[in-house]
C-alpha cells in the first residue's frame, strides 16, 4: 500500500510534535510513531528548558556556558541563534497550553531553576515533570488539527531515497540524495507500508538504548541516525555520548533518573562511607558539568568497589523537597527510599546522544527533502558535551526553523518527488522462528558498549568492540534478508549500526575532549582534533 502525504513526521516527542503543529497550516501532515504517541524521551524530561528570562542573566552568559560545556566544538553561530530564539519558542509553548512554575501573576513570570554548568538561574520548569507537561500540551494541539493524521504503532524501517527499489534503500543511483518518504512497519497488521512525502522529518530522538544502563525509555534505539546513514546522509560527533551522573540504583527501578535539579538545589554527592567527595575532583563540586561528575562517580565506584554512590538532599526542608520534586519523591518512596530523610543510591547511565544526523541551521540534512530535528540531529549546539536543559530548547528552536525552511521548499520538492515508488519487497522471506537470536544480540551489543565504549575508553577496548560488532552485524544482515521484518529486528539492526558508528567515531578522535575520554590520549589536542567527526556511507 502506498500512502501520500505532504509532510511525513517520524517521531512524536517535542521535536516532531512542535514541527507538525506548525506545518499543518501548509499541508497534510502524517505523524508516525513506533509506540503510543506519548512514549518518548520528552515525556520523561524532568529538569526543564534553559532560556534567558532572569534579570541577572543574559544571552551572552547562556552562550558562554553552552560553549564552555561544549569544550571547543560548539558552532558559535548555532549557539547564538538557539540562545536568542529560546525565550520566544518557550512563550509559544505557553500559548500552546504548557504550564510552567511561576513566581508572579504575569503569563511569563517563570520560576527559574539552576543546574550544573549554568552560571545563572535560567531553567524553566514544571515541577519535576517538565517534559510530561510539554508533551501533553503538544499532543492536545496535534489531536485538534484536521490536517494531521497520527499513526501509532508504526515503525519507520528505512527512508525511501529517489530510486531505491528494494527493501533497504541501498540500491541508489545518481539520485541518491533525494528522500521521498519512508517504508513503515504497521505493527497492527505486520505489513510494511510505503509513505510518499515531499518533506520527511526525522524526529526519532536519542540512541542511549545502545548501552546496557541508560536513563532512556525503550524507544531510544537511534533509528533516525541509522536510517539517515543508510540513506547517504552525513552523521557527526557520535563519540560524544553523555552519561547522566545520577540514575537511581535499585534492582527494581528501570531507567529512573534523579534530575540534575536535585544537585542544583543543593544535593550533595556522598561516597559509600558518607563522605562528600566532589571537592576532590573540581572546585565546582556537585555543580560541575555532567561529564566531570559522571567520571568522578565512575572513579569512586572503581576505587571503593561500591555498587553506587549517594545523592543527599535530606538537609533541605521537607516541604520544599516535596513541592520541588514531587515525582522523584513519590517514585523513590515506591522503592522504600524517603528522599526527605535518606540519601538516594545513584550510578551514572547513558543519557543523551550529542552527535547525530548532521544538519544546517534549518535542520536540513545533506539528503534533499530530509530534515532532522531534536536529539537525532547534530546541529553544532552541543559540541563535545551538552549543557543541561539545552536539548528541549534545541528541539523547539530547530523544529521552528525546519518548519519555516521546509514550507518554503515544499512546492519545489513536491515536483521532484512526483514519481511512482516501488512497494516493499518481501519475496523470499519467511516468518522468523529465531527470536532468541535477536534478544541475545541485543543484549550482547548493549553490554559490549557499556564495557568497552563507556565513560572511560581506550583504543584496545574500542578495537575489540569494533571486531565484535562487525561479526554481530554480519549475523543481523543475514537474518534481515531472510525473514519478515519485526519491530525488534528493525531496532536491533539500528542499534548495531549506531554502535558501529559510535565506535568508529571514537577511534578517529585520538584525544580526550568533553564526553570522550580515552586513557591513551588523556589531553585535549586542538592542533589535530578541533573539528567534528563526520561519517558518510560510501555506496
Ligand atoms: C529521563 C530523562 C530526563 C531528561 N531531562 C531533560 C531536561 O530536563 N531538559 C532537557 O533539555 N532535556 C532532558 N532530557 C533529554 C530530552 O528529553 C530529549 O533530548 C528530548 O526530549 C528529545 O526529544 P525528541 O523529540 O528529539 O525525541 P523523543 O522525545 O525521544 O521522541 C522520539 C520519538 O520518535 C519515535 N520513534 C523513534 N524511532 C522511530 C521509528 N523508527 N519509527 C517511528 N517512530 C519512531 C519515538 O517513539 C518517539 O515518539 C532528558 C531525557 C531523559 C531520558
Amino acid at each position: 500500500m502506498i500512502q501520500k502525504t505532504d509532510f511525513l513526521v517520524i517521531g512524536s516527542g517535542i521535536a516532531g510534535l512542535s514541527y507538525a503543529v506548525k506545518a499543518a497550516k501548509h499541508g497534510r501532515v502524517t505523524i508516525i510513531t513506533k509506540k503510543k504517541i506519548q512514549q518518548s524521551n520528552t515525556a520523561l524530561a524532568q529538569g526543564g528548558v534553559a532560556a534567558v528570562f532572569g534579570k541577572q542573566d543574559s544571552f551572552s552568559l547562556h552562550m558562554e556556558d553552552t560553549m564552555k560545556a561544549g569544550d571547543g566544538l560548539c558552532n558559535p553561530d548555532v549557539v547564538k541563534m538557539v540562545v536568542e530564539n529560546g525565550p520566544e519558542r518557550i512563550r509559544e509553548l505557553v500559548d500552546q497550553g504548557a504550564r510552567f512554575n511561576k513566581t508572579g501573576k504575569g503569563k511569563f513570570d517563570f520560576a527559574l531553576g539552576r543546574e550544573g554548568g549554568h552560571s545563572a538561574k535560567r531553567i524553566v520548569y514544571a515541577h519535576d515533570l517538565t517534559g510530561r507537561e510539554i508533551e501533553d500540551a503538544l499532543v492536545a494541539c496535534v489531536r485538534k488539527h484536521d490536517n494531521i493524521t497520527i499513526l501509532e504503532d508504526h515503525v519507520a524501517v528505512n527512508l525511501v531515497t529517489f530510486s531505491s527499489s528494494v527493501r533497504s534503500g541501498v540500491l541508489v543511483t545518481q539520485y541518491e540524495n533525494i528522500c521521498c518518504g519512508a517504508y513503515v512497519l504497521n505493527k497492527n497488521t505486520g505489513e510494511v507500508e510505503t509513505f510518499h512525502a515531499a518533506v520527511t522529518i526525522l524526529a526519532t530522538g536519542g540512541a542511549s538504548k545502545v548501552y546496557l544502563y541508560t536513563s532512556n525509555p525503550d524507544i531510544a534505539t537511534g533509528d533516525g541516525i541509522a536510517m539517515a546513514y543508510r540513506a547517504g546522509a552525513s552523521v557527526a560527533n557520535l563519540e560524544f555520548v553523555q552519561f547522566h551522573p545520577t540514575c537511581l540504583y535499585h534492582p527494581k527501578a528501570k531507567n529512573f533518573l534523579i534530575s540534575e535539579a536535585v544537585r542544583g538545589e543543593g544535593g550533595r554527592l556522598l561516597d559509600v562511607r558518607g563522605r562528600r567527595f566532589m571537592a576532590d575532583y573540581t572546585p565546582d563540586r556537585e555543580l560541575a558539568c555532567r561529564d566531570v561528575v559522571a567520571r568522578a562517580i565512575d572513579n569512586e565506584l572503581k576505587k571503593t568497589g561500591a555498587e553506587s554512590v549517594f545523592l543527599d538532599i535530606s538537609h533541605k526542608n521537607t516541604a520544599f523537597i516535596r513541592e520541588r520534586f514531587p515525582n522523584i519523591h513519590a517514585r523513590c518512596l515506591e522503592y522504600g527510599i524517603d528522599i526527605t530523610t535518606d540519601p538516594i543510591p545513584v550510578v551514572p547511565a547513558a543519557h543523551y546522544m550529542c552527535g547525530g544526523v548532521a544538519t544546517d541551521l534549518n535542520g536540513k540534512t545533506d539528503v534533499q527533502g530530509l530534515y532532522a530535528v531534536g536529539e537525532t540531529a547534530c546541529t553544532g549546539l552541543h559540541g563535545a558535551n551538552r549543557l543541561a536543559s539545552n536539548s528541549l530548547l534545541e528541539a523547539l528552536v530547530y523544529a521552528h526553523n525546519a518548519y519555516l525552511d521546509s514550507v518554503k521548499e515544499f512546492s519545489g520538492l513536491q515536483n521532484k518527488v512526483d514519481i511512482t515508488l516501488d512497494p516493499w519487497d518481501e519475496t523470499n522471506t519467511s516468518d522468523s522462528d529465531e527470536a532468541i537470536v535477536v534478544s541475545h544480540n541485543w543484549d550482547e551489543i548493549r553490554r559490549l558498549m557499556w564495557n568497552y565504549v563507556g565513560i572511560v575508553r581506550s583504543d584496545k577496548r574500542l578495537q575489540r568492540a569494533a571486531r565484535r560488532i562487525k561479526t554481530i552485524q554480519d549475523e543481523i544482515n543475514e537474518y534481515y534478508w531472510d525473514f519478515k521484518v519485526t519491530s525488534d529486528l528493525v531496532e536491533l539492526r539500528n542499534i548495531a549500526t549506531v554502535a558501529k558508528l559510535v565506535i568508529r567515531s571514537a577511534l578517529m578522535r585520538k584525544e580526550s575532549r568533553g564526553l570522550h575520554y580515552n586513557i591513551g590520549y588523556p589531553n585535549r589536542d586542538d592542533k589535530n582534533f578541533l573539528a567534528h567527526t563526520i561519517l558518510k556511507k560510501r555506496f
